[in-house]
């Protein structure tokens, strides 16, 4: 039987790298897409599937309410919006003019990261939101935060999960953030797109908290928001301003309540031990060729099996920049999170892989190595890029 792959002739991708946007995020669950297919061919009323996904959310998370939107980053826009315009429709309808001079948002500088591909300034930005940054791009103290909460101020955003813990340790601590805004009255919206524990951060005080339903949950695209009643019905009312270029779909919000289900009644251990499987059995591959060392590791908060292969600085092995950009290059596609590549690292998610996969990839890293002894591919990389400019090098294939 041919496949979507040959059908619509696109190249098959071994996902190594996780839920990453660029790659399609998660592979959906059986279940789910089954759920998905059968709501596609329904009519509904709309209003009515958000509030079912509402009380799935509040199951999930603990949060009064909930709304999906059509991704995290929208998530963000939509809930910056909501903080400045609460349930007034014809203040929805007029941003990104803000009335009444409650238009600043706070956010440590720390926290400004690609929410996904794009800055998370742009995203808030668009809403007709300032953005206030506070504090340095590692640091930042209580006293930045205080003096930053004045009356124009409608909310802070604060980020959270990203990569594990590997924000820098001397921001400021969710706890604290969310005690000091309190004492304002300021709403505190938390990016938590790559999050997975959905109870913790309701139970800390955040007033919205925003999930990716096609990351970890493996629903399709969507986003879900959380949070108090009021301000999570003043986020689903944006859809009549500038919510409508960022909603979602009825197959988007089936996706999200069939995933929370399937998610609420899965058994996370049964996954992780299948990973744990493939993931010993790469090691001791990878381990086996010279100059490559790999060792398993878990993320906190990390759902999935990681493992992370070091390449020896040496002149008779490829760089880990080289040997990423080969595993890329062939059929089919093989992507790893190259996010330490420049410290002569990558990682492996064993998430997405299917049985065999680990086999694969270890075959054509030793390919490689040895093609690289022949020439002088896989060079090609100048040392004054970095991972954004190779992420751009993707864009430009589509043009090429
Ligand atoms: C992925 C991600 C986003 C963007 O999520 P989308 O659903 O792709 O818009 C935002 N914030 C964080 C921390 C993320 O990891």
């Amino acid at each position: 039987m041919s496949t979507l792959y040959d059908r619509m002739g696109i190249t098959k991708v071994i996902n190594a790298r996780g839920p990453a946007t660029t790659l399609g995020s998660s592979r959906v669950h059986e279940r789910v897409r089954t759920d998905i297919e059968e709501m596609l061919g329904l009519s509904v009323e709309m209003w009515e599937l958000q509030k079912k996904a509402s009380e799935a959310i509040s199951r999930l998370t603990g949060a009064e309410a909930g709304c999906v939107v059509g991704c995290s980053a929208a998530g963000i826009a939509i809930a910056v919006a909501a903080s400045m315009t609460g349930d007034d429709m014809a203040h929805i309808k007029e941003l990104p003019t803000v009335r009444g001079g409650k238009n600043k948002i706070v956010i440590q500088k720390g926290h400004i990261i690609g929410v996904g591909d794009a800055p998370i300034h742009q995203v808030i930005r668009m809403t007709g939101a300032e953005v206030v940054e506070i504090g340095e791009s590692i640091d930042c103290a209580t006293y930045h935060l205080e003096a930053s909460l004045t009356d124009e101020v409608a909310a802070a955003v604060y980020v959270t999960y990203l990569f594990g813990d590997s924000f820098p340790p001397n921001l400021l601590s969710l706890e604290s953030f969310i005690e000091i805004c309190k004492k304002k009255r300021i709403p505190v919206i938390v990016d938590a797109a790559y999050g997975t524990d959905y109870k913790s951060l309701i139970s800390q005080g955040a007033d919205i908290v925003i999930y990716s339903g096609q990351k970890w949950l493996g629903g399709a695209t969507a986003g879900l928001i959380c949070g108090s009643k009021d301000l999570v019905y003043a986020c689903y009312l944006q859809e009549n301003g500038i919510g409508r270029p960022m909603k979602v779909g009825k197959e988007g919000i089936a996706g999200v309540i069939s995933a929370i289900e399937y998610h609420l009644s899965a058994n996370p251990d049964h996954a992780l031990q299948v990973q744990l499987k493939q993931a010993t059995k790469f090691v001791e591959r990878i381990q086996a060729i010279d100059g490559l060392s790999a060792q398993i590791g878990r993320k906190p908060h990390s759902p999935s099996i990681q493992v992370e292969l070091r390449v020896a600085a040496d002149d008779n092995l490829p760089t880990a920049w080289a040997l990423n950009q080969g595993l890329a290059a062939g059929n089919p596609v093989i992507k790893v999170n190259d996010y330490f590549v420049q410290l002569g690292v990558l990682m492996f998610d064993f998430s997405f892989l299917d049985e065999g996969d680990e086999e694969l990839i270890v075959q054509r890293i030793r390919y490689f190595i040895k093609q690289l002894g022949q020439s002088e591919g896989g060079k090609s990389y100048s040392k004054a890029q970095t991972r954004l400019d190779a992420m751009y090098d993707t864009y430009k294939k589509w043009m090429n």
